[in-house]
């Protein structure tokens, strides 16, 4: 049997370090997990952890040392940055415990959770799913993984997001309301996690707009930066 026409090529991410790629499964985003940008968007305390997903061709990779355009996307006026840390997961399994997950993580990278904020508002007050504020296309910019023994310990790392050089959102990602290993546990209880999965784990606060022209710069302390013009 052939294909009735080519297949889409897998979406990949550079490994830093190696010639390898990170192909990628499945992009899960974790919704309101730093406190104080959960009170930005109007809501209070630790809720239960909740998820959202990008189709795996929202990936638009960033490559170290350049400036990556960004298309500004259609159908919105609203345009928001999200910066987060994201998990790489390099070994699968469902019901994993918190104990077990660091041994499922392969790697972190620096990544943007773009969102049609304007879209998502408007999902959310009509009680809609939000694929359209968050799952367009070139929505989950991401650097290249550094592998998790490259890393050092990113539980302490600063997380920072500049917009023309100033900076918008600044936190650490010990102040994750979820943190890394309870997002897996909870994530593999809900699917199966398989190998190339991509886990954004939630923004701090200061979220806001971006407009044509703008030049974003991403960084967490230990990762590669990421510099993307929106275009
Ligand atoms: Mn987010």
């Amino acid at each position: 049997m052939t294909f009735a026409f080519p297949p889409a090529p897998t979406v990949s991410v550079p490994v830093l370090g190696s010639g390898a790629l990170f192909p990628v499964h499945r992009v899960y985003c974790v919704g309101r997990n730093y406190a104080e940008h959960a009170q930005e968007m109007g809501h209070t305390g630790r809720e239960p952890p909740f998820f959202f997903m990008k189709p795996a061709d929202a990936v638009l990779v960033v490559p170290p040392g350049s400036v990556t355009a960004l298309p500004y996307p259609s159908l919105t006026s609203n345009f928001h940055h999200e910066i987060e840390l994201v998990v790489a997961i390099g070994t699968g399994g469902k019901n994993i415990t918190v104990e077990q997950a660091p041994s499922h993580i392969f790697g972190y990278a620096v990544g943007l959770d773009m969102t049609r904020r304007d879209l998502q508002n408007d999902m959310k007050a009509q009680g809609r799913p939000w694929c359209i504020g968050k799952g367009f296309d070139q929505s989950a910019p991401i650097g290249p993984i550094t592998p998790k023994a490259a890393a050092g310990s990113i539980s302490q790392a600063a997380i920072d997001l500049q917009v023309n050089g100033v900076q918008r959102q600044h936190g650490t990602i010990d102040q994750l309301i979820w943190n890394i290993s309870e997002t897996i546990a909870q994530l593999s209880a809900a699917w199966a996690l398989q190998p190339g999965d991509l886990i954004y784990t939630g923004t701090p606060a200061g979220v806001g707009a971006v407009v044509r022209g703008d030049i974003l710069n991403g960084s967490i302390s230990g990762l590669t930066s990421i510099e993307l013009k929106v275009s």
